[in-house]
């Protein structure tokens, strides 16, 4: 398996990481082997979240029944903002995951400048994780985000080491940020290399994503053995892709381009507080990632949903890739129920 480094952690990682998403929908047994599968087949970087429900336990689960803890990195994050709060999420995570060191601890989905303050005040997260990697509970701190605006400025912050950011042939507005990552050799892991499911050709954009330099690791998510394997080929004979394949995906991202969220952003405030990125992302698990319980569940909480728009059309104004939003968000109302 192809390796690079993760920018200033020094960690050299599998270029192929196993995203820890999809997991949730298949039992503790089968996690487990897909983990070794990952293992076997070169992959030594797993990312999860605080977030993903038993992700982290499953994982945890794997790696202690098959003495995988040394041979893995290990990434995971939580969303908590205030010092308190992080501080008792690293030792969540550090039980969750049967381990008393994690690799990589990252600030989860940082949506703006107001959260971005927050984590690096006084009594913010960022002051937990700097005690916890003192403390050496953690090893290295991370972001992820969904804004390339928020990562930009959080890279001036110059306090990250690695970052965490969408990317696949349709989604490439992290480029310049990676740019900027990159100068400042901070790690740059992918997340949605295949657009949470929508890019059919897994592989083939699995090799774009990875013909980026900038890129150090892509991490799909995965919930079969045949996936595992497949994504994994990936980085043990990484080639460039041909004009063929560039063709593929261009086809693709034409059919999908659309009706494609990409969590930018732009579309916000809607007057009505919903939260119109989250929506789409949540349909997109639903629909695409085979999943229902755990979006609908999240989607349930949600203070506003789909139903509560008034068709003002402000947020269409705002969208840079024209979407047609009030249409989508019938569908996000169809397939949610609200
Ligand atoms: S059209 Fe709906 S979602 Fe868009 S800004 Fe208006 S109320 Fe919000
Ligand atoms: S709907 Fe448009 S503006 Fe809003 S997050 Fe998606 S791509 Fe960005």
């Amino acid at each position: 398996m192809l390796k690079r480094i993760l920018g200033r952690t020094g960690l050299e990682v599998s270029v192929i990481g196993f995203g820890g998403i999809p997991i949730q929908r298949i039992s503790r047994e089968e996690s487990e082997k897909l983990i070794v599968e990952a293992y076997k087949n070169g992959i030594n970087f797993i990312d999860t979240a605080r977030g993903y429900s038993v992700s982290e336990d499953y994982i945890g689960t794997a790696l202690e029944n098959n003495n995988l803890r040394s041979m893995m990195i290990l990434a995971t994050k939580s969303p908590a903002k205030d010092y308190a709060s992080m501080k008792k999420e690293v030792e969540t995570s550090l039980e969750m995951l049967r381990t008393d060191y994690i690799d990589l601890y990252q600030f989860h989905n940082v949506r703006n400048m107001d959260q971005l303050n927050v984590i690096m005040g006084d009594d913010g997260a960022y002051k937990a994780l700097e005690e916890a990697k003192a403390n050496g509970k953690i090893g290295h701190i991370g972001i992820t985000c969904h804004s390339a605006d928020v990562l930009m400025e959080a890279l001036k912050m110059d306090e990250f080491e690695t970052i965490q950011f969408p990317y696949n042939y349709i989604e490439n507005q992290g480029e310049p940020v990676f740019e900027q990552a990159a100068k400042q050799n901070v790690g740059i892991i992918c997340m949605k290399p295949i657009a949470g499911g929508a890019i059919e050709k897994g592989e083939l954009s699995i090799q774009y994503i990875l013909d980026n330099p900038n890129i150090t690791v892509a991490i799909p998510g995965m919930d079969c053995i045949d996936q595992v394997v497949r994504n994994a080929a990936v980085g043990n004979d990484l080639k460039p892709v041909t004009a063929e394949g560039l063709e593929l995906l261009e086809n693709i991202k034409k059919e999908l381009g659309d009706h494609f969220c990409r969590r930018c952003g732009y579309c916000l405030p809607c007057p009505q507080g919903i939260d119109i990125p989250t929506l789409f992302s949540f349909e997109g698990y639903y629909l695409r990632y085979n999943m229902s319980e755990w979006p609908q569940g999240r989607y349930d909480n949600l203070q506003k949903h789909a139903s509560d728009c008034i068709e003002c059309g402000l947020c269409e104004s705002k969208c840079p890739y024209n979407l047609p939003i009030r249409d989508m968000l019938k569908h996000v109302k169809e397939t949610f129920g609200q």
